[in-house]
């Protein structure tokens, strides 16, 4: 045997973490009666590029980030690892609260924003990739495709002070009654392609209950938007709840790579 270099380590440890995550996964399925699977999006904040890199090498084709100033950098570090190791770099999920000031950094490197929640920006957004769109025309940059969105939706009954304030996603999402106006804004928006809904299980609730109310939701949304077909909840947490409430795009970190330093 010969001795292992700690970057093997890792990414056995990865490797590791994945497969325990595809089992998860497969089992949730199973005990749903699914037969079609859920897309596995990896939430690589607070990990390094060289870990997204050892994701892609193994096969993952898609990575969530939560903050522009933590993504940005990473997305490029990553593209120039996997471009010298010669594999297909992921597509990027943006699944975090997003500032309208920071919609034009977004759109160089993410395919989809799982958060949309408000109309200033889906606007900041469009306007974003209309700029995009002309520099792309005077070959100042690559042209890109269109913006895959989906709305954020609060699925959260309780009134504001009655919530926790601590945890993931809980002061995101639009309110339900909003969904029907955001979805009209993506979907009249040049550039932009309404995709479905995403949503965080509120603290104290029971997810199975919240997952419900967002499968609900999704199915009045489809309805009028028949492309917007996408799902996206369950975490490291509530992964199980999801996958039998019919989420199509599961958003998991630390159950693959490892417990995070900070909350984030
Ligand atoms: C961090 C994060 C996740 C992943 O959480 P884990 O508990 O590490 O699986 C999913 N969704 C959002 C919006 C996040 O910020």
């Amino acid at each position: 045997m010969t001795e292992q270099h700690p970057a093997a380590d890792r990414s056995a440890e990865i490797a590791a973490g994945l497969e325990h995550v595809h089992g998860r996964i497969e089992a949730a399925c199973a005990a749903a009666g699914r037969t079609d699977r859920p897309r596995l999006i990896v939430v690589t904040k607070t990990h390094p590029a060289e870990d997204v890199l050892s994701l892609a090498r193994l096969g993952v084709t898609d990575v969530g980030e939560n903050r522009d100033q933590e993504a940005r950098p990473k997305a490029e570090a990553t593209a120039g690892l996997c471009a010298e190791a010669s594999v297909t770099a992921p597509a990027w999920h943006f699944i975090g609260q997003l500032q309208s000031n920071k919609a034009k950094h977004v759109i160089r490197y993410a395919a989809a924003v799982h958060s949309v929640d408000r109309e200033s920006l889906v606007d900041a957004l469009a306007r974003a990739m209309q700029v995009r769109a002309e520099r792309a025309a005077s070959g100042e940059v690559p042209a890109r495709e269109d913006l895959d969105c989906l709305i954020q939706v609060d699925v959260d009954p309780r009134e504001p002070e009655d919530r926790p304030t601590d945890g993931i996603g809980g002061r995101g999402g639009a309110a339900p009654e909003d969904v029907p106006a955001l979805a009209a804004r993506i979907a009249a928006a040049p550039r932009l392609r309404l995709r479905g809904l995403m949503c965080v299980a509120p603290r104290g609730i029971d997810p199975a209950e919240s997952f419900a109310r967002a499968a609900d939701l999704s199915a009045r949304l489809r309805d009028g938007h028949p492309e917007a077909d996408r799902l996206s909840m369950g975490m490291t947490a509530d992964l199980e709840e999801a996958v039998a409430a019919g989420a199509t795009h599961l958003r998991i970190g630390s159950d693959i790579l490892g417990r995070r330093a900070h909350l984030g």
